[in-house]
């Protein structure tokens, strides 16, 4: 059996033109464009990419982007009055400020000081509270976990009563995963570096999300016959066949994945794209808030 494979970029790019077509219907109400705002603190090559990826989108979106960028030596009380600012700037609907930060700020009390309305990237502490509690709400969803669940609800839209499994328990992906997934009435089981037999959890998987940023750790005899397989894994491999001298793979080992999973995402085109479009969503999200408050 070959899998199925999850494309996130078509995915990502179906939920993209839904964004654009309420963004254009906005705009054409009188409203305002949405606002994206990013924060950057120092010249860290990989998030002045993301960053840049994220104005882009924007644009295409019709949303409006503001790109702060302070330096690596900022002081904490800097970073804490830059996001107060955007706070309290009406154009300004979402607020990302983008991890990691330089060593020596506190992150957690930068992402506390973000507006609970204007947390798009769903990272403050409160929202993250929420995801854990029953009956409790986060206003806004962090946007890798929520495009794995979109990319999961493709191949398995009803997850009641099934074995997931999550590998990696970060906060910025594999706990609110976790904790989606549980709320989705998954039964979940979360593995890390001192789980004792990583392959027998993954056998028990119906679903199974690896995000460990371990090159192709995940083996195909790991693997549970038509699993559901969410490899969020970004790892460069040394290829000088490629101009820039590397290629991107997963955590998972995608050849013999493929051969036993029912539904597969790759690397890259899986998890990436969906990353963005979430974030797009949430900021159109965050404007509809502003509009009723
Ligand atoms: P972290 O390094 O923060 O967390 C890695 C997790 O994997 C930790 O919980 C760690 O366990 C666990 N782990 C590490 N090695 C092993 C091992 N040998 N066996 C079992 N568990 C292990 O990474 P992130 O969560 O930030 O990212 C994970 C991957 O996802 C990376 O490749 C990253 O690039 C990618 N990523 C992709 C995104 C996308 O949009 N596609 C977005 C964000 C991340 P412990 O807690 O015990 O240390």
């Amino acid at each position: 059996m070959t899998a199925v494979r999850l494309d996130g970029t078509k995915l990502a790019e179906t939920i993209r033109q839904e964004i654009r077509d309420k963004v254009s219907a906005r705009l054409a109400d009188g409203k305002r464009a949405p606002g994206l705002a990013t924060v950057l603190v120092g010249d860290n090559p990989a998030s002045q990419a993301y960053v840049r990826s994220k104005h882009k989108a924007c644009g295409e979106a019709g949303m409006a982007s503001f790109g702060h960028v302070l330096p690596g030596d900022a002081s904490q009380e800097q970073v804490n009055s830059l996001v107060r600012a955007l706070n309290a700037d009406p154009a300004v609907h979402g607020i990302l400020v983008q991890l990691p930060l330089p060593p020596g700020l506190d992150e957690e009390a930068v992402l506390s000081e973000i507006d609970l309305h204007k947390d798009v990237d769903g990272f403050h502490p409160l929202n993250i509270g929420r995801l854990a509690q029953k009956g409790r709400d986060p206003l806004f969803i962090s946007c890798t976990p929520a495009g794995i669940m979109e990319l999961i609800g493709q191949a398995l839209p009803d997850l009641n009563g099934v074995n997931a499994v999550v590998l990696g328990r970060s906060n910025i992906v594999g706990m609110p995963v976790a904790l989606l997934l549980v709320r989705a009435n998954a039964t979940v089981t979360i593995c890390h570096s001192r789980t004792r037999d990583l392959a027998a959890a993954c056998a028990r998987a119906d679903v199974l999300v690896a995000a460990v940023g371990r090159t192709e750790m995940v083996r195909g005899d790991w693997i549970k016959p038509g699993a559901v397989v969410i490899d969020v894994g970004i790892n460069r491999v040394e290829d000088a066949s490629r101009q820039r001298g590397y290629r991107l793979v997963g955590d998972v080992n995608f050849a013999e994945a493929e051969q036993k999973a029912g539904w597969i995402t790759p690397v890259p085109g899986g998890v990436g794209p969906m990353t963005i479009a979430m974030l797009l969503r949430n900021t159109l999200r965050a404007a509809e808030l502003a509009d009723s408050a």
